[in-house]
C-alpha cells in the first residue's frame, strides 16, 4: 500500500523519539513492501519560534491531506509565559478539533519484564492488557450551557453540561466494538446510569450497537466501581468505553497500572485522518540528552499501522520487536532495573529495528 504520513515532532523529547518511530516505519515499509511518504512540519513551541503561532496553517493543511499523523509532544518552559491562546498546547486542541478526532484509544499493557515497574503488586497486574476508548469531542467538556455567572445575591454559579446525542454515542460505541473484535471480544461500557440521564441514554445506545456485534460481549459498570475494579482486578477488562470525562480519568488510572509513562502509546481517530502519539509530554527535564524512552512513540506507530492502515501483521511485528528487545534486557533509564542494559534513545530504536527481522 501507499500512505502519506505527516510527521510533527514538536518540542523537547519529541524531536528525539519521533525519528526513532520513523526509522521503524521505514523498515516496515521496506520489509512488507509498502510506500510510506513522510512529510515533516512544525507544531508547538517550535512553530511559535518560527512563525508566531503553535499550529501554522501549513501544518494543518498537511495533516488534513495526509493519511495519518505521527506526533511527538509539544510545550516547554520557554513558552510557559505566553498568553493561553498562543501556548504550544493549544496546537493539540486545534489539530484534534480540525481533524474531528472523536475517539481516543489508549492501551494499557504490562510487558512481562516490566511488571516490577508498577506500584501495584505483581499478582494484580501481571498479564493486564486493557484498551480504554474515550469519547473526545462531546460531553461535559464541551456541553452548553457552561460558564460562571454572578447571582443577584453576589454569589457566583458555575455550570457545565453533560450532553450526548444518540449519534455521538453510537459512533464511539462502534469504535469500541470494532477494537474488541481484534482483541478478546469483550466491551465494558462505563456509565453512571443510576444517577445521570445522559448515562441512561449512553447505556441504551451501547445495547443497541452491540446487536450488530453478536460475537462481542457487552458489560456495563458504574464509573465509581470501574475506578475500584481497575486497581482491584484489572485483568477482568478488555475494552472499556467511556464518555469524555470518565475516560479522561480512567485512562490515566489504567495507564499508571503499567509503570512508566515512556511506554504508553495512543491513537485518536475520527472520520478520516487519525493521529498517533505517545501519552507523555515533551519532558523538558530530560530533553536533548538521548535518554528518553522511544517505545511509547514506536508503539504509537504500531497503532497507526493497525488502526489507520489495517496492517495487522505489520503492527504485530512492531509489538513483537518491542517485547523481544525488552526480553534481551535493553532498557532506557526510566525503566531500568538491576541486571539490565541501559541504553540511550537511539540505541533503543536501533535494537528494536534489529529485532524487526
Ligand atoms: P511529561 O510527560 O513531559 O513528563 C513527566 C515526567 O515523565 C518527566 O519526569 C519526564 O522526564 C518523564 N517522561 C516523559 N516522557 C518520557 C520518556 N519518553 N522517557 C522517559 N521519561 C519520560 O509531563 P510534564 O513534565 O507535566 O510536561 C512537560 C511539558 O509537556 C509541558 O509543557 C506540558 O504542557 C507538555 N505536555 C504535552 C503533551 C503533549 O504534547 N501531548 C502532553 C502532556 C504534557
Amino acid at each position: 500500500m501507499k500512505a502519506k504520513i505527516a510527521v510533527l515532532a514538536g518540542d523537547g523529547v519529541g524531536r528525539e523519539i519521533v525519528p526513532e518511530a520513523v526509522k521503524v516505519l521505514q523498515a516496515i515499509g521496506e520489509k512488507y513492501q509498502h510506500t510510506f511518504e513522510f512529510t515533516s512540519a512544525d507544531i508547538g513551541g517550535q512553530a511559535i519560534d518560527k512563525v508566531g503561532v503553535p499550529l501554522p496553517q501549513e501544518t494543518l493543511a498537511l495533516a488534513k491531506q495526509s493519511d495519518a499523523v505521527l506526533l511527538g509532544a509539544v510545550g516547554g518552559p520557554k513558552w510557559e509565559g505566553l498568553e493561553y491562546s498562543l501556548r504550544p498546547e493549544r496546537a493539540l486542541l486545534g489539530i484534534r478539533e480540525a481533524l474531528g478526532l472523536y475517539a481516543n484509544l489508549r492501551p494499557a499493557k504490562v510487558y512481562p519484564n516490566l511488571v516490577d515497574a508498577s506500584t501495584l503488586k505483581r499478582e494484580v497486574i501481571e498479564g493486564i492488557d486493557i484498551l480504554v476508548v474515550r469519547e473526545l469531542t462531546g460531553g461535559i467538556y464541551f456541553g452548553k450551557p457552561k460558564g460562571i455567572e454572578k447571582l443577584p445575591n453576589g454569589e457566583e454559579r458555575g455550570v457545565n453540561t453533560e450532553v450526548y446525542t444518540t449519534e455521538e454515542i453510537r459512533r464511539i460505541g462502534k469504535v469500541a466494538f470494532e477494537a474488541a473484535r481484534k482483541r478478546r471480544k469483550k466491551v465494558t461500557s462505563v456509565d453512571k446510569a443510576n444517577v445521570l440521564e445522559s448515562s441512561e441514554l449512553w447505556r441504551r445506545v451501547m445495547i443497541e450497537v452491540q446487536k450488530s456485534y453478536p460475537d462481542v460481549e457487552l458489560h456495563h459498570i458504574y464509573v465509581d466501581n470501574a475506578a475500584m475494579q481497575l486497581v482491584r482486578n484489572p485483568r477482568q477488562f478488555d475494552v472499556m468505553v467511556c464518555n469524555n470525562i470518565f475516560g479522561d480519568i480512567l485512562s490515566d488510572e489504567a495507564a499508571m497500572l503499567t509503570g512508566s509513562i515512556g511506554m504508553l502509546p495512543s491513537a485518536s481517530i475520527g472520520a478520516k485522518v487519525g493521529l498517533f502519539e505517545p501519552i507523555h509530554g515533551s519532558a523538558p527535564d530530560i530533553a536533548g540528552k538521548n535518554i528518553a524512552n522511544p517505545i511509547a512513540t514506536i508503539a504509537s506507530a504500531g497503532m497507526m499501522l493497525s488502526y489507520a492502515f489495517k496492517l495487522e501483521k505489520e503492527a504485530e511485528a512492531i509489538e513483537q520487536a518491542i517485547v523481544k528487545t525488552l526480553d534481551m534486557g535493553y532498557r532506557t533509564k526510566d525503566i531500568q532495573s538491576p541486571g539490565t542494559r541501559v541504553v540511550g534513545t537511539t540505541e533503543m530504536g536501533d535494537a528494536i529495528l534489529r529485532n524487526l527481522s
